[in-house]
């Protein structure tokens, strides 16, 4: 019937058959089924934390949605936070349940990028997170190549992490810290690690903030921490064929390249277990030498 609206979870879904991207195969309602089928897998990245989404809307520029428009429905859970840079409070979406996600999906929000802390816990980070950027070109095996340097960094520190592919270019690398842990000694040993990093394969692995400076090489960012978001695992980039976001295991980092996983072949590779959850180690504590050593960096 032409005017009928799909409704679920209480949710009514509109304009599904519409092209999501000028051009390009996708729909709506390949977004809203994809985050509805993988929604037990990437709501536990989400709960709880401030969000932040990339959306969509027709005609326009996709841009990051902080602050909630006005027409949010009341049941939608916020946390309020105080934006240093712009003077205001900005109310933050916590995107705990079915419902909310399928409510942004069909806000045509594609990307989901979650704060490293908890709106519970807003001072502490629970991750720190290693965010690796290869140089212009097809330079995927020179990502996986700096991720297995990074492993080797925070083994030598008696660490250990679980990666993901951004759904971008590179990858992410998230290692789960204590609760006593504060941000200034996570961004402290994050500076460590990337330095670590550099110094174990300095051919293909750079910490310079100048471009020009990295000379081909994968930028090992130092400065992924306390109040920044990283994409969540399982989230759609807004690229074409809408790549996803997902964990690989490190002695697969070879044999992938981040295409292969799209909002169409996700559903399909998840078995029972969660890799992102069955991959991530248990918090741990950030040694107080490493946390020295970044601080005089
Ligand atoms: P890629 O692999 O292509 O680098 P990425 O997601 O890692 O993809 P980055 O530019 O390296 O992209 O940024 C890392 C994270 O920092 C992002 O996932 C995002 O959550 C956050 N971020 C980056 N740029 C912005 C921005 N302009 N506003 C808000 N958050 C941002
Ligand atoms: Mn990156
Ligand atoms: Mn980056």
């Amino acid at each position: 019937m032409a005017g009928a609206q799909e409704t679920r979870d209480g949710v009514g879904l509109t304009n599904l058959g519409q092209p999501l991207l000028a051009g390009g195969e996708v729909t709506k309602r390949d977004l809203v089924d994809y985050l509805d089928a993988v929604r037990d897998r990437i709501l536990p990245g989400l709960r709880d934390r401030p969000l932040s989404v990339v959306r969509l809307l027709r005609g326009q520029e996709p841009f990051m949605q902080k602050n909630l428009p006005t027409y949010t429905p009341e049941w939608v859970r916020r946390t309020a936070i105080w934006a240093e840079t712009s003077h205001r409070q900005v109310s933050y979406a916590l995107c705990d349940d079915r419902r909310t996600l399928l409510w942004f999906a069909n806000q045509r929000a594609v990307e989901y990028h979650p704060a490293l802390v908890t709106a519970t816990h807003p001072e502490q980070p629970t991750h720190l997170v290693l965010d690796l950027d290869p140089p212009e070109g097809d330079a995927f095996p020179a990502v996986a190549r700096v991720a297995g340097a990074v492993r080797r960094a925070l083994a030598d520190v008696g660490l250990a992490g679980a990666v993901k592919t951004s759904g971008g270019k590179g990858l992410h690398i998230f290692v789960p810290v204590h609760p006593d842990t504060s941000a200034e000694e996570v961004a402290a040993a994050t500076r460590a690690l990337a330095v670590h990093t550099e110094r174990l394969d300095p051919e293909s692995a750079t910490t310079a903030f100048i471009r020009e400076d990295r000379g081909g090489r994968v930028f090992v960012d130092p400065t992924r921490s306390g109040g920044a978001t990283v994409v969540a695992a399982y989230s759609p980039r807004l690229r074409p064929g809408l790549p996803v976001s997902f964990p690989v295991a490190w002695d697969d980092l070879d044999a992938v390249t981040p295409g292969d996983f799209t909002v169409r072949t996700v559903p399909a590779l998840l078995g029972e277990r969660d890799p992102w959850a069955g991959a991530m180690p248990a918090p741990q504590r950030l040694p107080a030498d490493l946390v020295a050593e970044g601080r005089t960096i």
